[in-house]
């Protein structure tokens, strides 16, 4: 009988150095893998880049790295990364070709990875943060409900109707391209952006597919369309501050186990009965999020509200359709 149980790390807070991350089996400190893998930093260049942490300390993509046994390592995280590389070799077509619970799982781990090693660092006796994740208690029942669906990476798991997340594909136009790398993430509303290459992903974790469909005119515009960077930028600040906005976390509840049972099915529920889905629109909040991933271009927040019913846009007319952009000019 195969063993479908679940490894839940959030009930003792079991954040250490020789836990796997995946599966919890005691490891030593030499059980690691990275959180960005190995081939994206073959292929991006990024062994010795630097990387901002939460707390403001530095790393590099090559030294952030996360506890792992081999067993999992072998079998799960090469596996997933392998098809990952394999399918980005194609460009967008490829990664939606793929099922899509796939790429959840691989965003999943370097978001996942980031949070544990913060959680870890938090852990340490000699750490007092300014900002404690560990301690809000809203935050922790968000990454346990995270943490439960990302299992699906080692414990085979069918979502019933939902995926657990929204994904974004962009294609960049390389025209004004410059950057072959780009990464994002933040930590509390759970929104992930990665570049590689032409290709951009962008992700909102944990909200079941509701903000993808709640921005769904933005994709159909932009399908089939090659993006100025600008227009990129903007697209991951409307994404980024819908999951700001987001205000529910879906609940996932195991259908019970049968002992010939090859997998877990999961339902979900969303109570959208004592909580909006989404917070109110807020037009500073989002010049102010969209100010910030406009930053290289040095675009200020007085600009993007100079018409305070309509904020600046560089990807859609006033008319919300696309609006082609070649080359930004000023
Ligand atoms: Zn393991």
């Amino acid at each position: 009988m195969l063993d479908l149980t679940l490894y839940d790390p959030f009930g003792n807070m079991q954040f250490t150095d020789t836990n796997c991350f995946l599966c919890g089996t005691i490891i030593t400190h030499e059980h690691r893998t990275p959180v960005f893998g190995e081939w994206l930093q073959d292929k991006y260049n990024l062994g010795k880049k630097e990387l901002l942490l939460l707390d403001k300390s530095v790393t590099t993509f090559s030294q952030l790295t996360i506890p792992c046994c081999d067993h999992c390592h072998t079998h799960y995280v090469l596996p997933l990364e392998a098809e990952i590389e394999e399918a980005a070799s194609n460009g967008i077509t490829g990664l939606q070709a793929l099922n899509q619970q796939k790429v959840f799982q691989w965003i999943g781990k370097m978001y996942y990875g980031t949070l544990i090693n913060e959680l870890i660092k938090e852990a340490s006796p000699y750490v007092t943060p300014e900002y404690a994740v560990s301690e809000d208690p809203k935050m922790l029942g968000k990454f346990r409900s995270f943490f439960q669906v990302l299992q699906s990476m080692r414990v085979p798991m069918v979502f019933s109707d939902f995926l657990p997340c929204s994904l974004f594909f962009v294609e960049v136009n390389p025209a004004e391209d410059d950057l072959p790398f780009e990464y994002q993430d933040e930590l509390t509303t759970m929104a992930f952006s990665i570049k590689l290459g032409s290709l951009a992903i962008i992700c909102t974790l944990l909200d079941n597919g509701i903000i993808g469909r709640a921005l769904g005119r933005l994709s159909q515009v932009t399908e089939g369309q090659q993006l100025h960077p600008i227009q990129l930028a903007e697209y991951k600040a409307r994404v980024f501050y819908a999951a700001y906005i987001f205000n529910v976390v879906p609940e996932y509840f195991i259908r019970p186990v049968k002992p010939e049972d090859d997998h877990l099915v999961l339902d979900t529920l969303i109570d959208d009965v004592t909580n909006e889905i989404f917070n109110p629109w807020d037009m500073t909040a989002y010049a102010h999020m969209l100010e910030e991933m406009l930053k290289p271009w040095g675009i200020r927040e007085q600009e993007i509200l100079q018409n305070p019913r309509q904020p600046l846009s560089f990807l859609l007319t006033e008319e919300n359709t696309f609006r082609p952009m070649e080359k930004l000019e000023r």
